[in-house]
């Protein structure tokens, strides 16, 4: 009793002495995206990543939920920053790919294309694209209304997809990269002029600076045992072969290419820091939002791999670079001021020459060249050209228009085309995506393709690949896409404000990412949100 009229004495003199108690929130949020990072990088590479670097510190003083998965298919980029900071899924959010056939125009759309707005920063037509496909809120939308537009939110990556979507519909600023100017760009959506803090960054042309160095690895090539040899035949070749990679011949010429190197990260990290500077991002008592995401990996995983030396030279750069914006974090906002979580959108499957080599089951699979074989066999079985308008994200999409016109009947016209993907190698499984709860398919799949499924924006009859067959890259190089773990398994790592260190081996989904930060916050959970708070990282 005694202890309880000491505990109200005291509540009252706080109340007395401070006014009211208030929420108690991070000054900043940094929302980091590595663009294709399958969970295992952070092991695979972890005797090799610094001990200042940035994932021993988030893996080592931060939470680690270790085993994430997406709960949707198609894994890819657009669809990956859209689950993360919607904590939604395509079927509702309506980011069924990056790319997707709208049945209303009859075309292939672009995931944030928008021709109502101008690119601001460039004269190209890169920039004509808004958050408008989205559906849904992102998280950081709901900071902003949770704080009457108080928060300042900007979103940057060197992809417009990566920046834009997160960022969502009510941002102040997404900056993404125009390759064709080597200047970070956005659209009129957002302004109709880049601040002066943008147009003194991209004066600097710190694409150029990082081309005169070139990229050579890192540490000696031949400490580099986790990764197959330089230069393999299943390599693509498209940016050169093997180290050292002269850059120096793309200054002014060809801005395109640092993409595919790891100084797309260090730009991308470069112009983070600028932003934050800046737009004093976590510099007042009203918490603000820096979306990040580094697209570099992705390039550098689709044309070499991830056992190649290129890929984990990327990696070991990037976790120095981390751990460097970290301190800066640090300097700028305060320890323990900024919350900070780092995932990715998706993994990558390895290389089909790879595993070949160490006879896994693999392959690729040439979708184009099938629709073409496809379309020549069913105008010769039906009289009617062009019955498969378009395949993309391991769907087909039918010529409805033509089949309604025509006496054909839909049903026979499925029928042939299931029966015909049934009989490919590289597919498990082919079914209308109208029945696909009458299909005898796994549990989980069957629940991960209803999650990426859209009447208005997918389309008709889905393929299932076997385990590591890839679509497309004949010629090298790898892809993702598909259900599987090496696709949709990600890291999830938390750290910085309120976040106690430790380690869940529970299974999570990406969808679990925003209403967590919402818990964490205090703020309402993204409007289609369908994912669960994580109550370890709350705790
Ligand atoms: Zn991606
Ligand atoms: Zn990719």
């Amino acid at each position: 009793m005694q202890k309880l009229v000491f505990l109200l004495f005291t509540f009252i003199m706080n109340i007395a002495v401070y006014g009211q108690t208030v929420i108690k929130r991070p000054k900043l949020v940094v929302g980091i995206v590595v663009d294709q990072m399958s969970w295992d990088y952070l092991y695979r590479y972890y005797n090799r990543y610094d001990d200042n670097g940035g994932f021993k510190k988030l893996l080592n003083q931060g939470f680690s939920c270790e085993n994430t998965l997406i709960t949707y298919t198609p894994t890819v980029t657009a669809c990956g920053h859209t689950g993360i900071y919607t904590g939604s899924v395509p079927a509702i959010h309506g980011i069924v790919g990056n790319d997707w056939w709208d049945k209303i125009l009859g075309k292939n759309v672009y995931c944030t294309e928008d021709d109502s707005v101008a690119t601001v920063g460039s004269n190209t037509t890169l920039g004509k694209m808004s958050p408008r496909n989205l559906f849904t809120t992102t998280i950081c939308d709901e900071l902003k209304m949770a704080t009457n537009f108080k928060s300042k939110v900007v979103g940057i990556a060197i992809k417009d997809r990566g920046s834009i979507l997160p960022a969502g519909h009510t941002a102040d600023a997404a900056y993404w990269y125009d390759n064709k100017t080597g200047d970070w760009i956005t659209s009129s959506y957002y302004m109709t002029e880049l601040p002066k803090w943008v147009k003194d960054f991209n004066s600097q042309k710190m694409a150029d600076k990082y081309y005169k160095e070139d990229w050579n690895t890192l540490y000696p090539i031949e400490t580099y045992t986790q990764s197959t040899k330089d230069d393999m035949p299943y390599e693509l070749k498209n940016y050169g072969s093997h180290f050292p990679y002269d850059l120096k011949r793309h200054v002014a010429k060809n801005y395109n290419i640092i993409s595919a190197t790891p100084f797309g990260n260090n730009l991308t990290f470069d112009m983070a820091k600028a932003a934050l500077t800046a737009e004093q991002l976590g510099n007042d008592a009203v918490t603000d939002f820096l979306a990040i995401s580094f697209s570099s990996p992705d390039y550098i995983g689709h044309a070499f791999g991830p056992n190649s030396i290129e890929a984990e030279d990327g990696f070991l750069r990037l976790d120095k670079s981390l751990g460097n914006f970290l301190n800066f974090l640090n300097e700028k906002v305060g320890e323990g001021q900024y919350l900070v979580f780092l995932s990715a959108d998706h993994g990558a499957a390895h290389v089909p020459g790879f595993l070949k080599e160490h006879k896994v089951p693999t392959g690729n699979l040439n979708t184009s060249g099938m629709m073409s074989e496809m379309n020549k066999l069913l105008n010769e079985k039906f009289d009617y050209d062009e019955l498969i308008l378009h395949i993309s994200n391991y769907q087909l999409y039918l010529n409805h228009k033509a089949i309604n016109a025509s006496k054909l009947k839909e049903k026979d016209i499925r029928k042939w085309i299931i029966e015909y993907l049934l009989k490919q190698p590289g597919i498990s499984s082919a079914f209308d995506l109208d029945a696909l709860y009458e299909t005898t398919l796994n549990a989980t799949i069957k629940d991960m393709i209803a999650n990426g499924y859209n009447p208005a924006r997918s389309g008709d009859i889905q393929l299932i690949l076997k385990p590591h067959w890839i679509e497309g890259f004949e010629k090298g190089g790898t892809t993702h896409g598909v259900w599987n773990p090496y696709d949709a398994h990600i890291p999830l790592l938390w750290y910085g404000w309120n976040i106690k260190q430790g380690k869940s081996n529970r299974k999570m989904s990406m969808a679990d990412i925003a209403p967590t930060i919402a818990a964490l916050l205090h703020i309402q959970m993204p409007s289609g949100n369908v994912g669960q708070v994580i109550e370890e990282v709350v705790r």
